[in-house]
């Protein structure tokens, strides 16, 4: 992934199709406004950009208007979009890239409860080598809203571990170095 500058992660309206094209490394020109991509999508109903016009508007140069969609946040990586492009364009990692991009300024204030569930999420992995869903909905949580958060999904926590769905101790993955070693890589990828 190419390098992103001060100036950018200031974000300013600075970020330009060629660019977002270099940091996902998919062909966003080549689109062809087809609509596949936006008719598969399982998320379309929650957008405020469809994936297609997300490639139009990208196209367009107009690139801080989708960083502040809500489409990147409502986006869930499904690929639906990806598998039907017939230009082999891989939407959902330019969706991802743009999501990282947002998530690097500041996001969208409807927006913010998703991109600290991805916190809460990827923390799980790096920490336990797999989800822990006890103390990740608690962090999730908290970091939403606080205590009252917790409070909220106490209910539902105990009665889950009562019926055996989600465990009070996290079980370690036997792999959980590589997993490590994977998230290393990742962050040294991203600071080049
Ligand atoms: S990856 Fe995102 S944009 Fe693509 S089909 Fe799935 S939800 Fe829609
Ligand atoms: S499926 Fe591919 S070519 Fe068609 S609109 Fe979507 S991104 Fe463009």
């Amino acid at each position: 992934m190419a390098s992103v500058t001060v100036r950018e992660t200031a974000g300013a309206g600075l970020y330009s199709r060629k660019r977002i094209e270099e940091m996902s490394g998919e062909k966003i020109s080549a689109c062809f406004q087809c609509e596949k991509c936006s008719n598969g999508c399982p998320m379309v109903f929650a957008m405020d950009i469809q994936p297609h016009r997300v490639m139009h508007c990208l196209q367009l140069g107009l690139v801080e208007e989708v960083l502040n969609s809500d489409t990147i946040w409502v986006c869930v990586s499904c690929q639906t979009c990806t598998t039907r492009c017939p230009n082999d364009i891989d939407i959902a990692h330019v969706v991802d890239t743009l999501r990282q991009l947002s998530a690097r300024r500041q996001v969208k204030e409807s927006q913010k409860s998703v991109a600290v569930f991805h916190t809460a999420f990827l923390s799980s992995i790096k920490r336990f080598g797999r989800v822990h869903e006890a103390s990740m909905v608690v962090s999730y949580a908290f970091q939403n809203e606080g205590i009252t958060g917790v409070r909220k999904q106490l209910n539902l926590g105990l009665e889950m571990m009562r019926k055996g769905k989600i465990k009070l101790v996290p079980s370690r993955l036997w792999a959980g170095k590589q997993v490590k070693e994977i998230f290393r890589k990742a962050g040294r990828k991203r600071a080049q």
